[in-house]
């Protein structure tokens, strides 16, 4: 999608730091991180939000969580454990239509949802 911040992640028009890529999915530091560790996921291709996530790419939600498993290893954050949050709509301050997965990790994240 044209003017989607993470397409254009994807296509390398914006830099990243990228941390995991495979031919559905990639992953990159979070440029705001609210945790020492803070990656989010992403599918290549361009889905809006959660809920416009079609029979046809629910794959992509398990390529996503596939990826999560192999960057938590690759991160050494498997053994002390880390948080996945999505977001969806205006009540959860969704600021970027491209559907994501924010991992957070590195310390004790408390029983705050959001770390
Ligand atoms: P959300 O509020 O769930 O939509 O999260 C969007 C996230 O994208 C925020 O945590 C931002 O810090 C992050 N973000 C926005 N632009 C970039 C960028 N160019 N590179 C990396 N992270 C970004
Ligand atoms: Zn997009």
């Amino acid at each position: 999608m044209e003017d989607c911040i993470f397409c254009k992640i994807v296509n390398g028009d914006i830099p990243s730091e990228k941390v995991y890529e495979d031919n559905n999915v990639v992953a990159f530091k979070d440029i705001n991180p609210a945790a020492p560790i803070h990656i989010l996921v992403i599918p290549k291709k361009h889905i809006a939000t959660l809920l416009e996530v079609k029979e046809e790419d629910s794959y992509l939600i398990s390529e996503i969580f596939k990826a999560i498993n192999t960057i938590a290893k690759k991160l050494n954050i498997d053994k002390d454990g880390f948080r996945v949050i999505a977001n969806c709509g205006k009540n959860s301050g969704q600021e970027v239509m491209h559907i994501h997965f924010h991992v957070l990790a590195g310390k004790e994240l408390g029983d705050k949802i959001v770390g």
